[in-house]
């Protein structure tokens, strides 16, 4: 049987990411791409440092695109179907790491259609509220509303829709249920969606005027649609987008992904502080069974959820790598662990939430449709 399963819209099992790599047949990020982009920015990201962001589409490319002088964009997007966990925040937070180093515009699109689509519960008032919610969360990241370009698609169609009509022109079902696994009941929304997701890798270069490549840095379950989107790119004029893939959150309870039916199993940037400590100190870790055991045998970082989150939230590779040897040596236990783990993200939202309400009245400001 399947070990397990990875598209846009599920994952199960345990995901061996390798093999989903050669699945796929994206690239794994070499040491030599590493420093290409060392050699650009100047330094590296902790979450590509670390492998966090492990495997790519033409990165090395678009890098030497810029190299030559060339324009670049970012994009990525969001679901907007429920509140935002910290580890969606994840790939946002390298997207303003490279706005910043390269001094990209970012294309961020609220698929507020997709869900609405996909979700038999959600109204498309509800997605559209949540579309709002979540730009909270972009713009508390810092960005300013001459680099972050929202698009809400049912709000912000208008420079999208010759392009992904176009987009869609290239696309045949037989392509489109092959990649995606529609069936004969999927409604006919969700099957010309692909080509509005597509569309938006292929806007810099319309609303500029020339060549403007963008990077897509997303969890690798979106490849599938920027594959069709490097496959049909140059029939279209346009250049191929580049893509950086990461790796999925692990989630709090333990699961290779986390699930938006067991809110234990993620935090989410409007939990209050109890509830945040609580589900940090509830976690699953990769401790032993007790005390003693732990002093004498140590711990699993590996498996462990609040590891892959000092990973993720902490900066200092001296103080991540004390973590992972004071786990495995026994020196340190999965309480103490958990209180230094909460420090981090506390801190962390504490500051989040105050630039998120900051921002409540200026979401308009930053929607492209402002801008044309
Ligand atoms: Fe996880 Fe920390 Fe316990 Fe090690 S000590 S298993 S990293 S919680």
């Amino acid at each position: 049987g399947e070990e397990f399963v990875v598209t846009p819209w599920e994952v199960r099992g345990k995901v061996d990411y390798d093999k989903l790599l050669a699945h796929f047949g994206a690239r794994p990020l070499t040491p030599s791409d590493v420093e290409l982009l060392a050699k650009y920015a100047g330094e590296v990201h902790p979450l590509i440092r670390r492998g966090f962001f492990y495997a790519h589409r033409d990165f090395d490319e678009i890098l030497r695109w810029h190299g030559s002088g060339r324009p670049w964009a970012l994009y990525t997007g969001r679901g907007p179907s429920g509140p935002v966990h910290i580890g969606h925040m994840v790939p946002w937070i390298l997207l303003k790491w490279f706005s910043d180093k390269f001094g990209l515009e970012v294309y961020f699109q609220m698929t507020d259609d997709e869900k609405f689509y996909d979700d038999p519960e959600l109204s498309l008032a509800d997605t559209r509220r949540w579309a709002y919610e979540n730009a909270l969360d972009v713009i508390a990241l810092g960005f300013t509303p001459d680099r972050l370009h929202l698009i809400i698609d049912t709000l912000d169609i208008k420079p999208l829709f010759p392009i992904a009509v176009k987009t869609a022109k290239k696309l045949t079902w037989n392509t489109v249920k092959a990649t995606f696994g529609f069936t004969d009941s999927t409604n006919i929304g969700l099957i010309f969606y692909p080509s509005l997701q597509i569309a938006v890798a292929f806007l810099p270069t319309e609303l500029r005027g020339e060549a403007t490549p963008v990077l897509i840095p997303c969890a690798i379950d979106q490849d599938p649609y920027f594959r069709l989107a490097r496959d049909i790119a140059e029939s279209l004029g346009y250049p191929k987008p580049a893509t950086l893939y990461s790796k999925f959150i692990m989630s709090l309870t333990g699961e290779s992904k986390m699930s938006a039916s067991n809110p234990d199993s993620a935090i989410y940037t409007i939990d209050d502080e109890k509830t945040v400590r609580r589900k940090i100190m509830n976690a699953f870790t990769g401790g032993r069974p007790t005390a003693e055991e732990q002093r004498k045998l140590g711990g699993n970082p590996n498996i462990c959820p609040v590891f892959h989150y000092h990973m993720l939230f902490d900066p200092d590779d001296k103080s991540v790598e004390k973590i992972r040897q004071d786990c495995r040596s026994g020196a340190l236990l999965c309480g103490e662990c958990k209180l230094m783990l909460h420090d981090k993200i506390s801190r962390f939202l504490k500051q989040h939430r105050e630039a998120r309400e900051k921002a409540r009245d200026k979401v308009d400001q930053y929607r492209l449709s402002s801008k044309l």
